[in-house]
């Protein structure tokens, strides 16, 4: 099914800040924030699903590219029908998909990418001592572990980062992310915010 949801794609190496950005604007009326790890981690763990995601995640590994979106799509369709997440009223921000060029493609008839928002962090050490911060904060396995960590970050420029020339040039915005996360995010709003009013005044 076609659905063509107005989106901002958050994209970034594991610990550039996604996740704390998404959940701020998500809070924003006429946001809605949507994080592909958080859906997978909201699978219970003993099904077919969960035990895929927990064999592929443990590892450092991306869940293979049909299942990942199969999964996306029906999660924000049930968003859709619960009124959740409005379509027509709320511009989508994604985090954490598509992760690989050939998610980007199946994503194609789902999403109309607005705009690429690239957090980006020069210093890669400050990125692995916030992962090592947030596995102590939220018990998240995939963090736990030091060579995990650094697999995360092999599989993100090996795979992930080719998505981002799938976009044209112009579409792609880059923002440093080693700052304070207001500042961070008033540099992400001077770019939604004029998107969002573009596409969704209409609808007020
Ligand atoms: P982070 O925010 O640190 O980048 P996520 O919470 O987004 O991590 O993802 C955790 C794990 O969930 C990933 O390491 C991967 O195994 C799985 N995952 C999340 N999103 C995707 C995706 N788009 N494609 C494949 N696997 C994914």
């Amino acid at each position: 099914m076609a659905t063509n949801y107005k989106t901002v794609l958050l994209f970034g190496a594991p610990g550039a800040g996604k996740g704390t950005q998404g959940k701020v604007l998500g809070n924003i009326p006429g946001f809605y924030h949507c994080a592909c790890g958080d859906v997978f981690r909201s699978i219970d763990i003993t099904s077919d699903l969960g035990r895929v995601f927990y064999e592929y995640s443990s590892r450092g590994e991306l869940v293979p590219d049909d299942v990942t979106v199969k999964m996306w799509a029906e999660s924000i369709y049930a968003r859709t029908i619960l009124s959740d997440y409005k379509p027509d009223k709320d511009l989508l921000i994604l985090d954490g998909i598509p992760r690989t060029v050939e998610q980007a493609k199946l994503m194609y008839d789902h999403i109309e990418v607005l705009k690429v928002i690239h957090l980006i962090c020069r210093d890669q050490e400050a990125m692995f001592e916030r992962l090592r911060r947030r596995a102590l904060k939220e018990s998240r396995f995939d963090d736990a572990d030091e060579k995990v960590i650094r697999h995360r970050w092999e599989v993100y420029e090996r795979e992930t980062q080719p998505v981002l020339e799938s976009y044209p040039a112009d579409r792609v915005v880059e923002i440093e992310s080693i700052d304070s996360p207001a500042l961070v995010l008033s540099k992400i709003l001077q770019v939604v915010v004029p998107i969002q009013n573009q596409h969704f005044a209409a609808f007020e």
